[in-house]
């Protein structure tokens, strides 16, 4: 079996440290993957190349690429090296996009099982997933948000009920704990539920509901707060809960149920059986998998219907449970237009830097630099103290912070400054998940109910991209979704490294701060007050489109 760690330390295999980061960052999101022998990061078929002699290649062309050159990627699979400029990025890649009526997950499973193409998630293919801390914060911040407007943020004594103990779902017990509230997740994968342990996101394992119930009520009764992982099947749990007279205070899920063929372990089936079925009789599979996403969604709305707070995590149980016949799955909200879209208006999002040399101590002074630089916003301390203390350190060091526009910019040129200094021992790599304002479309996640209509209108995504490359980012990318996200996902992904110079500062600085300027400009154009004001307070965006001035140039 074929593993992958990223190389560590201040000597350079590549041309530039450009290169190199991103090379890096190819390791590191197999180092820190779930299955990176099948090149797999996260999210059941999330990939990082489209194959083995396609992941030998890129790195082999990243190690002698110039840094007047461009390494193009399509679907994964490197298709060649054209020469550009040096402020230009060093990587271009597009994974999955297909026309609109070809995005159907029936044609994508036919053409990734002849090696045609891959899905990769969003961070996946694009280099740039830290492991569980980078949906951590976010899910973090979620559980505040809901914990804030439903219960005046009083969360001792509350708990969640959650399934999905994955990449990104094993976040969840974690967040939930960092915020002072009990959980049960539920993981059908023992292997799962012993790494969520090992992790230290889990305080105990159970096997039956009954036990789970008693540790979370005697941590009630002792003022303490108990993290319980529950090996069961989602689709059987959660209607014994709804059957329960105790009810959770919080119902979400993150089991990869976008995903009906290799996502969602249905019913009733064993682990050993669900893998041999998914290649004998996927049909039976999917559609046993979605009923049983329905009877979860059923038992959703019942714990809904006696007060408990419920929302969809982003990961389309939705969509299929409808499709199972649960008429009702979207009385169910969605959790981004419910909680985090107010700070997209901001053009506050998921940023994140990694200490390329794999050094924590490179680490823990870009901490210093965040903790101190936005006096003015002391959440942002407050996480890096949180994060300080319970994000255990998963491959090359990172942070997951969210920072709005221009703040982002503010703290990578002082990086960028620290990195000449040699306050840090080696450049730093900036990037952000891609579901941030202006570079996800998807209807049913981060643009579900927009108040102008504009859901599944993709061309801000695309907009982003051509903007990150003109701007001089060091890899840009665009994504479209596979399997159940197929027709429902297109987004942009930007990496961009620090290496103290001068010029990168100013590269810097252009990036982020157009990254962020779109994203304000996308909701103000949604008709967000919030964004329309953080677009005229901004020096550097101009929103040509303001009904404000329009009307009277207009006139
Ligand atoms: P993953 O494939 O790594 O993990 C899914 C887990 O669910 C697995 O451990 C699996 O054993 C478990 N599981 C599957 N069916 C189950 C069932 N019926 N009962 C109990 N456990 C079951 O996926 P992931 O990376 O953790 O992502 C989870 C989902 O979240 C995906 O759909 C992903 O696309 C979505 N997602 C949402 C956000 C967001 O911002 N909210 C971000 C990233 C990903």
């Amino acid at each position: 079996m074929r593993g992958v760690r990223a190389q560590r330390g201040t000597v350079l295999r590549c041309a530039q440290w450009r290169q190199e980061a991103l090379l890096r960052m190819l390791e590191n999101v197999l180092e820190v993957g779930q299955r990176p022998e099948d090149l797999v990061v996260y999210a059941a078929l999330g990939k990082a190349a489209r194959d083995w002699p396609s992941f030998d290649r890129i790195t082999a062309t990243l190690r002698t690429l110039r840094g007047d050159e461009t390494l193009i990627l399509q679907s994964g699979r490197p298709v060649g090296v054209v020469r550009t400029f040096p402020g230009a990025p060093r990587v271009l890649s597009a994974v999955n996009n297909m026309v609109g009526s070809w995005q159907t997950p029936e044609r994508f499973y036919a053409m990734a099982d002849k090696g045609m193409t891959m899905w990769g998630g969003l961070t996946a293919a694009a280099w740039q997933y830290i492991g569980r801390q980078g949906v951590l914060q976010g899910t973090y911040e979620l559980l505040r948000t809901a914990a804030e407007r439903h219960f005046g943020g009083a969360v001792a004594g509350r708990w969640l009920l959650t399934a999905g103990l994955g990449g990104m779902g094993s976040a969840q017990p974690l967040a939930a704990s960092m915020l002072g509230l009990s959980s049960v997740t539920v993981e059908a994968d023992p292997a799962r539920l012993a790494a969520a342990g090992a992790a230290g996101a889990l305080d105990l394992v159970v096997e039956d509901l009954g036990a789970a119930l008693a540790a979370v009520e005697a941590a009630r009764r002792s003022g303490a707060v108990a993290a319980v992982g529950l090996r069961g099947n989602a689709a059987e749990v959660f209607p014994a809960v709804a059957a329960q007279a105790v009810r959770p205070d919080i119902v979400t899920d993150q089991t990869a149920a976008h995903d009906a063929r290799y996502g969602y372990l249905p019913p009733g089936m064993g682990l050993d059986q669900w893998a041999l079925l998914r290649e004998t009789a996927p049909e039976e599979v999917e559609r046993a998998a979605r009923a049983g996403m329905a009877a979860q969604v059923g038992a959703m709305l019942a714990l809904a219907g006696s007060g408990a707070v419920v929302f969809e995590n982003g990961n389309n149980l939705r969509v299929q449970a409808e499709r199972a016949g649960a008429a009702d799955a979207f009385d169910i909200p969605g959790f981004m237009e419910r909680y985090l879209r107010p700070l997209f208006c901001r053009g506050i999002g998921p940023f994140r830097w990694v200490a390329v040399s794999g050094d924590p101590a490179d680490l823990a002074v870009l901490d210093n630099l965040a903790a101190s630089l936005f006096p003015e916003r002391p959440e942002v301390a407050a996480w890096i103290a949180l994060a300080r203390a319970n994000v255990p350190v998963q491959g090359l060091p990172a942070r997951s912070c969210w920072l709005g526009h221009n703040e982002r910019s503010r703290m990578a040129v002082a990086a960028n400054d620290a990195v000449r200094d040699g306050r840090l021992s080696a450049p730093v790599l900036f990037t952000r998940d891609h579901l941030d304002a202006a570079a996800m479309t998807h209807p049913l996640i981060g643009t579900e109910g927009m108040p102008d209509g504009s859901d599944g209108v993709s061309d801000w995504p695309l907009l982003d991209a051509m903007l990150m490359s003109a701007t001089g980012a060091d890899l840009v990318a665009v994504h479209a979704g596979g399997g159940g996200y197929s027709g429902f996902m297109q987004s942009a992904g930007v990496s961009i490294v620090a290496d103290g110079g001068a010029e990168c500062a100013e590269r810097l600085r252009r990036a982020l701060d157009a990254d962020t300027g779109l994203g304000i400009l996308r909701y103000a154009e949604a008709g967000y007050g919030d964004a329309a004001a953080a677009v005229r307070g901004a020096a550097d965006v101009t929103w040509t489109n303001d009904p404000a001035t329009r009307s009277a140039d207009d006139a």
